[in-house]
């Protein structure tokens, strides 16, 4: 399966810095690239960007429309040119108090949208410590449960622990291996037929010196990067390590 490369760029930069970003971007074949930019800066990332890069938003809301002041909808964000959506990033599940239950509900409308979506799932410090990891990221992954058919062709998972984001803290091979080679398992009980195909990226410190290495890990088919995002050069020679 290709590899991707996901940047999140999460509250930063502006419409001309994300313009002025993907115009140095380096062209790959070898990978995919897709980002992540603000709400704000889609539209105009979307019509700079080359169209094999990919370009996300970072949250989505469970409803269609109406009285839901500050909300954005799947037809606003497509819309604007958004290709996906990321979906139960630990900082909207932490900060802004996203249950499994909302999560779940923006799954289901993604699917009723037709909009391919990244689930994030990882555990906290605690729970790995507690050694409920497996758990955790089992009753996450319940956001699924409802998918049937063509549906599993929008999905994408992301491993993100949510000790190793922006830590600097990377899980260890052991760690990313054990827990990808989970999420796969769960995968093929919900769609023995889709199962094999759906990626699953990992997240948390990814930075140039160490993609070799996760990506060659069984079962890891991509990255979501964060701060090592940010930068064009570091983007740049990440995405070159990709391509060796
Ligand atoms: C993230 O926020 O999804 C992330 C992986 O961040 P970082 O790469 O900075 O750990």
């Amino acid at each position: 399966m290709k590899k991707i490369i996901i940047a999140n760029w999460k509250m930063h930069k502006l419409r001309k810095e994300a313009v002025d970003f993907v115009e140095n971007l380096s062209a790959q074949k070898e990978v995919d690239i897709a980002i992540i930019p603000s709400f704000l800066a889609l539209r105009d990332l979307k019509n700079a960007a080359p169209k094999e890069i990919a370009i996300g938003s970072q949250n989505m809301s469970e409803h269609s429309h109406g009285a839901f002041t500050g909300e954005i909808s799947a037809s606003m964000l497509k819309d604007v040119g958004a290709d996906f959506v990321m979906l139960g990033h630990s900082e909207r599940r932490k900060i802004f108090l996203e249950s499994n239950d909302v999560i779940t509900k923006k799954v289901e409308r993604a699917v009723v949208e037709n909009m391919p979506f990244v689930l994030c799932v990882g555990e906290t410090l605690d729970e790995r410590e507690l050694g409920e990891t497996k758990e955790v990221i089992s009753v996450m992954l319940d956001a699924l449960s409802a998918l049937i058919g063509s549906h599993w062709d929008l999905v994408t998972i992301a491993y993100e622990p949510v000790w190793a984001i922006g830590s600097g803290k990377v899980a260890t091979p052991d760690i990313i291996s054990e827990v990808h080679n989970y999420i796969r398992e769960k995968l093929l009980e919900f769609t023995p037929e889709k199962g094999e195909g759906i990626r699953i990226l990992y997240g948390g410190s990814v930075k140039s010196d160490n993609i070799a290495e996760i990506l060659s890990i069984d079962n890891v088919d991509g990255a979501l990067v964060g701060g090592a995002s940010l930068d064009p050069l570091s983007f740049n020679q990440l995405i070159n390590e990709v391509s060796i």
